[in-house]
């Protein structure tokens, strides 16, 4: 390709709106460009990278057996209703009326419209099982589209369903799964950590997540030594042991004038937060009832866990509000378990507690030397976030917390959605029996923004060479310059026909301007045509190790990339 004849669009300057390195870097690079928030245009650049990442998927979907299809983005409310998730899933659903008032979503996933395809197209045991696959775009109202490509309100996803005849068969087509992924992130060349997962608004039991581990991810993801490793919302943890607390003092009130924070508690009390619990008061929705935690007064609660515990949603069991507290008989910032007359539910390590300090649902009022069992009780379990040093439920080593980006989750469905959408086949004796399914993601576009928070540096992207737009630019120092554009010209032609992907610059641009260029794009290889270009001598220079060029006959560098090409696995 002529440089002169692409639509390169790169920007010196870093746009305000972006404020993670691959957001700034896929908007100045060139590679995207968007109107609002969270709505993505793929630029030829960015296109080729994304095409790229997609064929290494489509590949290993191949090994793994799966089969690619195509779904609409639109759904029918009906198939929705009848999976139970038209009312369970919330605003992030993007929802439509057509002029005859038939109502639709765009789909932000597809399991509906996945199961009811195999249900009418697979009625026989010998059929199954069955796994396949798209590659397609999905719609989500996320909350806070941020991030560029991390989390978009629309994005392009991979979505695999697994149908199986029984659970040993779920199990198999899981692993070929999580297999596939594996090598899917290991060919990208990301740097990742596969982690236990909770199953979230899809569902089923039994989930891992992909995460490429990076300091902008929104995941926090706690690891041991022994091999455990699961996100901190899904994670368990030992709590620290019990100790007898038959020599506890009496319960005492005690008055903390204005004192409603834990970190405020901490100073005037000149005690540690450890020794704290706090009580968070939920409005749950779906069950129409208000609950109260007790976590730590260092924890954070698992909304997650309570969310599950409840059977309620996330987007529906919210933080009860000053005026809704005092009318349970509390008070905002000092609220607690003794007399408060609502469900409440108790993190293990609170109920492990020697002794703790309690708000006592007056203002300005505490209560200290409290001790779970005698003095107030809840159902015990665990309700808090896993954090860093927290003991690993497996072995009780201290576990340590790293930051990743979730590219990819795979769920155990079983027959959440076979059951009730009838997805069932003949057994051998007669008899209907529902499919066992599981169900498959990843973020395509977010792998790419992934991919560039993990290789970058302060010029630009650096384009693992198996996802890179091209392979290769040419860069004549002076375009104007016969012998270096003859030059030039040869090794692009030698390049194209060893089927390198291969830019020629011929811009009439200054050399520091085009390198600046290239570097920003991230293409690998740099071959630069100069003073030596009648001794047939260039500069070669890998995107990797910009200030180590060398000088090479041409002959050499266009071997070097031809190589490393052939050799991309
Ligand atoms: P998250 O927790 O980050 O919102 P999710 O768990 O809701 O993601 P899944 O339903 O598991 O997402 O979707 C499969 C994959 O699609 C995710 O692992 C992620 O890589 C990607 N993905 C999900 N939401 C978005 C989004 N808004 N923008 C870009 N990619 C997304
Ligand atoms: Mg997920």
């Amino acid at each position: 390709m002529l440089a002169s004849k692409m639509l390169l669009s790169t920007l010196k300057d870093t746009p305000q709106e972006a404020k993670i390195s691959s957001h700034i870097l896929l908007l100045r690079a060139g590679m995207i460009k968007n109107e609002v928030a969270g709505v993505f245009n793929y630029l030829p650049l960015g296109l080729r990278v994304l095409k790229k990442i997609e064929n290494i998927i489509r590949e290993e979907m191949d090994v793994a057996g799966s089969e690619e299809i195509l779904c609409s983005a639109i759904q029918p409310k009906e198939l929705w209703v009848e999976s139970g998730r038209w009312s369970k899933y919330g605003p992030e659903l993007i929802r439509f009326t057509d002029r005859h008032d038939r109502e639709f979503c765009l789909g932000p996933t597809h399991e509906e419209v996945f199961t009811s395809i195999v249900r009418d197209l697979v009625k026989s045991s010998k059929s199954l099982p069955k796994n396949i696959y798209q590659i397609q775009t999905k719609y989500r109202d996320e909350v806070r589209p941020r991030f560029g490509l991390m989390r978009g309100r629309e994005f392009i996803m991979q979505d695999a369903y697994s149908f199986d005849k029984d659970e040993a068969g779920l199990e198999a087509s899981y692993q070929n799964m999580a297999d596939a992924y594996t090598r899917i992130f290991t060919r990208l060349g990301l740097k990742f950590r596969t982690v236990l997962a909770d199953t979230g608004a899809i569902g089923g039991n039994g989930s891992h997540q992909f995460m490429a581990l990076s300091e902008v991810g929104e995941s926090d993801v706690v690891y041991c030594d022994c091999g455990y490793a699961a996100d901190v919302e899904k994670a368990e943890a030992r709590s620290e042991a019990y100790e007898d607390a038959s020599t506890l003092d009496e319960l005492e009130k005690i008055y903390t004038p204005n004192v409603g924070t834990i970190e405020e508690l901490e100073k005037f009390l000149n005690r540690s937060a450890k020794s704290m619990a706090k009580t968070i008061i939920y409005h749950d929705y779906v069950n129409e009832k208000f609950v109260a935690v007790m976590v730590r007064g260092d924890r954070e609660v698992n909304e997650i866990k309570l969310v599950n515990e409840l059977n309620s949603t996330e987007f529906e069991l919210v933080l009860a509000t000053p005026e809704e507290i005092e009318a349970l008989g509390s008070y905002h910032g000092f609220c607690g378990p003794k007399g408060l007359n609502i469900e409440l539910y108790v993190d293990e390590e609170v109920a492990k507690m020697k002794s703790m300090l309690i708000g006592a649902n007056e203002r300005d009022y505490h209560f200290t030397n409290v001790k779970y069992g005698r003095d107030f009780e809840g159902k015990v379990g665990f309700f808090r976030k896993a954090a860093k040093g927290d003991l690993c439920p497996c072995c009780g080593k201290p576990m340590n917390l790293e930051r990743g980006i979730e590219v990819g989750q795979i769920f155990k469905l079983q027959t959440k959605y076979s059951v009730p959408m009838k997805a069932t086949y003949v057994d051998e004796n007669n008899k209907n029996v529902p499919m066992v399914m599981g169900c498959y993601g990843i973020g395509v576009t977010r792998t790419m923004a992934a991919i560039i928070e993990q290789y970058h540096d302060e010029a630009g992207i650096i384009w693992p060479l198996q996802v890179a737009p091209y392979h290769a630019v040419i860069v004549p120092i002076n375009a104007k310059d016969e012998e270096q554009m003859k030059l030039a010209t040869e090794i692009y032609d030698k390049l194209r026909s060893n089927r390198v992907e291969v830019i020629l610059d011929d811009r009439a641009a200054k050399p520091g301007f085009k390198f600046k260029d290239w570097e920003l794009i991230g293409i690998p290889y740099m071959i630069v045509c100069g003073k030596r270009a009648n001794e047939n001598v260039v500069e070669f220079k890998e995107r990797k190790d910009v200030m180590n060029k060398k000088e090479l006959a041409s002959n050499e560098a266009v071997d070097i990339i031809t190589e490393a090409v052939r050799n991309i696995k």
